[in-house]
């Protein structure tokens, strides 16, 4: 690993000051760390936002549950209000990793990266979420999740929170690494009053809206409105874990099962 500037900040504005071309935020620590020992990242400044306070946090209002940015997958897991507002998206946190992921990794960190198997981002897509950033910008989460690793996120600019629609009902499935845990394929599906988002992970180089199955269960919101919905191969990943037909085939069934669970 090449020498850094480790810098603790206290706020966003001096996060911002040190911020540069060479620089990194860092949350948990679990995607930066190990891309600097492989030396995939080289960074001048290193910036630990952990310490300010104001990125950490769950509230919810009765629409909305917000989460902070540097709150970890295991206060997620284990808040009572995302349990009683959103509990597939506490069972979600439950589902990453491992203890130790859970007890260093952050929803913000999570979203930021956009790894391509990640299970946060699939739930921002279904819940109708919008990612609050420190340069007052609210973008939506499709907006948000560009490409493979790529979101909208300009150098420099801190998640502060992510804000949830708390759904009428939601479920996530997904068949997960067995070493990583990451998601081979990830199915969201929330229910709102007027219609049904479908986010899926794992299955494209980016997450995605499945508009398709979406669509058939706004008109119906039952495992066998999609029975003639075509999930296509086309576009999808193929790899040692599962090939793109494979892949296909599990965004339907796990469609299915997160409405029949809900
Ligand atoms: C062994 C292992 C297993 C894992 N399994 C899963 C899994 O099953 N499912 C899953 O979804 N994920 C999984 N992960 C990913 C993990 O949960 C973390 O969310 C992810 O690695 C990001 O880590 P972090 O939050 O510590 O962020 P960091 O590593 O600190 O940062 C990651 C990136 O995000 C940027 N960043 C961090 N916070 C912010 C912010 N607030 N604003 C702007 N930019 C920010 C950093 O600059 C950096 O570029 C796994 C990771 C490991 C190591």
């Amino acid at each position: 690993m090449k020498t850094f500037n480790y810098h603790l900040v206290k706020d966003i504005k001096e996060a911002k000051k040190i911020s540069s071309a060479h620089s990194t935020f860092l949350a948990g620590g679990m995607t930066t760390i190990p891309s600097m020992k492989l030396g995939l990242g080289t960074y001048k400044d290193v910036i630990d936002i952990k310490g300010i306070k104001k990125l950490s946090g769950i509230k919810s209002s009765g629409k909305i549950l917000k989460i902070g940015s540097t709150t970890t997958h295991a206060e997620v897991a284990k808040s009572k209000e995302v349990k009683k507002s959103i509990p597939s998206l506490a069972a979600l946190a439950e589902g990453i990793g491992d203890p130790q992921v859970r007890n260093r990794g952050t929803i913000g960190g999570s979203i930021a990266n956009n790894d391509p198997a990640a299970d946060y981002p699939s739930a921002c897509i279904a819940l109708n979420a919008s990612i609050n950033t420190s340069n007052n910008r609210k973008i939506d989460a499709e907006s948000f999740f560009k490409g493979m690793f790529e979101t909208t996120l300009k150098k420099g600019e801190i998640i502060e929170s992510i804000d949830f629609e708390i759904p009428q009902k939601s479920n996530y499935q997904k068949l997960p690494n067995p070493a990583s845990r990451y998601a081979v394929v990830g199915v969201y599906v929330a229910k709102y009053k007027n219609g049904t988002n479908v986010g899926v992970t794992g299955a494209k180089p980016c997450v995605y809206n499945d508009k398709n199955l979406g669509k058939a269960l706004s008109k119906s919101f039952s495992s066998s409105a999609i029975d003639n919905v075509n999930v296509s191969a086309s576009g999808m990943n193929s790899d040692i874990h599962a090939s793109a037909y494979y892949r296909a085939n599990m965004v339907k069934v796990f469609a299915k099962k997160a409405v029949e669970t809900c």
